[in-house]
């Protein structure tokens, strides 16, 4: 039997208010337990919750972004359950009407062998309020209950089941995080928990319509659990059927050490949860007003950049894709080649993309914070269009550049004087080299007139060698040529 997945994902995005959803308390992530869980946040009989408008504002944003509906007028409900860490009994988050409703997200996914631009739909983004946390670990025999986070503002994302795979799914949540932090509507860091997703999974046979009995597995808050426990929970869904049993619809929790999830509780109902509307907050009112007030705010999107990015620059989607995934790799793109020039816009595509992404990748640093600068870069760069060296060493001057970490503009330049890197690109000299090559490479020379092209290449390779990298590629090929012929 061939098996299709089937995977829906619900993401929870702390907002970046600076205070609570309901409350005047603060956000702040690592303070001493329970020291920022004001009256409203503990439940303390008599307080009433008061909407934070920040979080409402960043939710437009996330509407607007994704080109959602965003409701005129949305309820907030009371999901009602028992838990240590929720003094109120119940969580006051958005049910039938949510704030957001629909839109897209579009991001680069590989499809076929390669990258194509994917969307998944959205189903809807509602408002509502994180829990307290359990502490197993500060006491023995014991657990705290810390109330900070309760009441801390949270955008929740739910897709459409449209995904196919663990790959696809990550891919999703990755751009979904991209774009959260890019609005700035969220700080991103996932072990704060900032950035949670629930992957409800389910499998069914190819060419079935209706969906399999899903599991959902929660709170995964690195791309790499989320990855792992979709594989697994697909190969335990499989095996379970093919052994002759049944899905049971529940919520597990997925253990990075043992590398499996387990059950935490056979699925509620929406019904269990007796939602309805909440008394002591009036209904969320959103004019066309604070819709263009925020859209006003809001910089250029990744989507429209990408699109620019290709028409002005003439890069490919997949280059522009991965320019735009960060507004800083964006910001220091368009400063480089406001230096270069757009006919070295590919170039310093190639060049962000391959080493100087892998430096930052190496080293664990952001873009941000990069010891070469756009504009000493873009120096670099003059120096390959301008013949003074070649590609090659352009990469080691690039790595020394990078080790001295200096702020002068023209460093690139500073270096290729003091260790003499400037390319031969006189013929005389180039002359008396290639005739020593091949002078001690006669057999080369040989393979090379008897037909062999492969032999031309390794006659390239020993005068490029003999000027110790130095030669003008072209001027190289150009005389060798010249006097093979
Ligand atoms: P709940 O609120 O009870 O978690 P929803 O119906 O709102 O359930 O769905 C939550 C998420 O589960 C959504 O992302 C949805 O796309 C996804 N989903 C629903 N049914 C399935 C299924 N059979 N297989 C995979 N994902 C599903
Ligand atoms: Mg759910």
């Amino acid at each position: 039997m061939q098996w299709e997945v089937v995977i829906g994902m619900e993401t929870h995005v702390q907002l970046s208010t600076q205070s609570k959803i309901f409350s005047g308390a603060p956000t702040a992530f690592g303070a001493d337990p329970n020291t920022q869980a004001c009256p409203v946040d503990l439940a303390l009989p008599g307080v009433l919750p008061v909407m934070n408008r920040g979080a409402v504002e960043r939710a437009i944003q996330f509407g607007l972004a994704v080109g959602a509906n965003i409701a005129p007028l949305s309820v907030f409900a009371r999901k009602n359950y028992f838990y240590p860490d929720l003094p109120k009994g119940y969580q006051i988050s958005q049910y039938e009407k949510p704030v957001v409703e629909g839109g897209k997200l579009t991001f680069l996914f590989e499809k076929n062998g390669k990258p194509e631009l994917h969307s998944v739909a959205l189903t809807r983004a509602h408002l509502e309020e994180d829990a307290g946390k359990s502490l197993h670990e500060n006491f023995q025999d014991l657990t705290g209950i810390d109330l900070n986070r309760a009441g801390t503002p949270l955008l929740e994302i739910v897709t459409e089941p449209d995904m196919r795979s663990a790959a696809e799914a990550v891919a999703y949540a990755r751009a979904l995080h991209a774009l959260v932090v890019w609005l700035g509507i969220c700080d991103g860091n996932m072990q704060e928990g900032s950035f949670r997703c629930d992957a409800n999974v389910s499998v069914r046979p190819v060419g079935q319509k209706e969906l399999g009995t899903r599991c959902e597995i929660k709170n995964l808050n690195s791309f790499r659990f989320l990855e792992d426990a979709i594989n697994h929970e697909v190969r335990r869904q499989i095996e379970l059927i093919e052994d002759g049993g049944a899905v049971v619809q529940a919520t597990r929790l997925y253990d990075p050490d043992k590398k499996e999830t387990r059950e935490m509780r056979t699925k509620e109902d929406a019904h269990d949860y007796r939602y309805f509307p909440d008394p002591d907050l009036p209904p969320l009112v959103i004019t066309a007003e604070m819709i263009e007030r925020e859209k006003a705010k809001m910089s250029e999107l990744p989507d429209a950049m990408r699109t620019r990015f290709v028409r002005d620059y003439g890069l490919s989607e997949y280059d522009a894709s991965v320019l735009t995934q960060s507004k800083d790799m964006a910001a220091y793109f368009e400063a480089l080649v406001a230096q270069t020039g757009k006919d070295q816009a590919k170039q310093s595509a190639n060049w962000l993309m391959g080493d100087v992404s892998s430096m930052l990748n190496r080293e664990a640093v952001e873009i941000k914070a990069a010891p070469v600068s756009a504009a000493q870069l873009a120096v670099l760069l003059k120096r390959i269009a301008d013949n003074t060296i070649s590609n090659k060493i352009a990469k080691d001057v690039f790595a020394m550049m990078w080790e001295n970490k200096s702020d002068d503009v023209n460093s690139a330049d500073a270096i290729i004087e003091a260790k003499g890197l400037k390319q031969i690109s006189d013929t005389g000299e180039l002359e008396k080299i290639i005739d020593e090559v091949l002078a001690a490479n006669q057999k080369s020379v040989e393979e090379f007139r008897s037909g062999k092209e492969k032999a031309f290449n390794a006659l390239v390779g020993q005068a490029m060698k003999a000027t110790k990298g130095k030669g003008n590629p072209a001027q190289v090929n150009e005389l060798l040529r010249k006097k093979l012929s």
